[in-house]
């Protein structure tokens, strides 16, 4: 299992596989746009765990730690000494090819390179780095630390042994793995994505109100969260730029976004990370905005 774990971008999934990692013993090096991000990260890291501390799910001195484990970096540098360096920057493929290429310099021999894209296709992205043979997808789902599942995604030129390796680590961090071929949003968001996006159109037609539709997913498919709630949860410009890989990939008008959800992030209300989304967050109680 690797030991050292290199993350590039520190967003709300970098920061909870950092969280992850390091809660399973191993160094993790956290990188951004810029020190002071990845520094932001951090402390965001240690509310986390304090939470978790109040909460008595952790003692103190494990949480001091699991934090201690996890190291803010300015520059990819460091890296070459990481066995696997994880991508989970914006879903974005100009932004991903050019930290693979920038981060492939620093891959060490025998490391692994792995993305945690919810849909840009690993075969492709498999070009950017040095290695085809030793690049992976690497699905994480959020919160990372609850939840229980990883999917791993070989590309075409993915090594068995990589996919070995990788499913290894996986596993090592108490997740089930699903293996996924290299298809648009691979298993789970390519079922999720166009659920959440109909609910958007539900909601652009007034069929129903975003409270509405929310309970009428929990109570009638038993959901624990409604697809608006989840929407906000995962982040309405993570949610587009997902919708937009499968519709450009596969050119199934099926996948076209929602107009509303379009506009929603145009308007900058990207769900629970800007504290605006279908629900408004800035009281303790979420409050719908339509
Ligand atoms: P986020 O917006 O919370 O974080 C993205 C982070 O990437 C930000 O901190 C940003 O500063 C950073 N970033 C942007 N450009 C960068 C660069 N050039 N170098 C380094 N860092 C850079 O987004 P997120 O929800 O954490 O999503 C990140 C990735 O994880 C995406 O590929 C997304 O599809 C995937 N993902 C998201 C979810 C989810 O539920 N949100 C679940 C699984 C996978």
């Amino acid at each position: 299992m690797s030991k050292t774990v290199a993350i590039i971008g520190a967003g709300q999934m970098g920061s909870g596989i950092a969280q992850t990692v390091a809660a399973n013993g191993m160094d993790v090096m956290l990188a951004d746009i810029s020190l002071e991000v990845a520094q932001k990260a951090h402390a965001g890291i240690d509310k986390a765990l304090g939470k978790l501390v109040g909460r008595g799910k952790m003692e103190i001195a494990e949480a001091e730690a699991v934090l201690k484990r996890i190291t803010p970096v300015a520059d990819y540098t460091p890296m070459k000494d990481a066995d696997l360096i994880i991508e989970a920057a914006t879903e974005k493929e100009e932004i991903k090819k050019a930290i693979f290429q920038k981060a492939g310099e620093f891959l060490s021999q025998g490391a692994i390179m792995a993305s945690n894209t919810s849909s840009i296709p690993i075969t492709r992205m498999a070009n950017y780095s040095p290695d085809p043979a030793r690049f992976i997808g690497l699905h994480f789902f959020n919160p990372v630390p609850v939840m229980g599942l990883i999917e791993v995604i070989p590309g075409l030129a993915t090594a068995k042994d990589t996919t070995d390796r990788t499913v290894a680590f996986a596993e090592g961090l108490g997740k089930e793995v699903v293996l996924s071929q290299d298809e648009p949003g691979f298993v789970v968001n390519r079922i999720l994505l166009p659920m959440i996006n109909e609910a958007i159109f539900v909601l652009g037609q007034s069929t129903a109100g975003i409270e509405d539709i929310d309970k009428g997913c929990r109570l009638g498919l038993n959901h624990p969260m409604g697809p608006l709630q989840l929407a906000d949860f995962v982040g309405l410009d993570t949610c587009l730029d997902i919708i937009m890989v499968l519709y450009k990939t596969t050119r199934d008008a099926k996948y076209r976004p929602a107009p509303l959800l379009v506009k929603y992030v145009e308007a900058g209300w990207l769900g629970r990370k800007t504290g605006r989304g279908f629900y408004d967050y800035s009281s303790e109680m979420p409050v719908p905005t339509r």
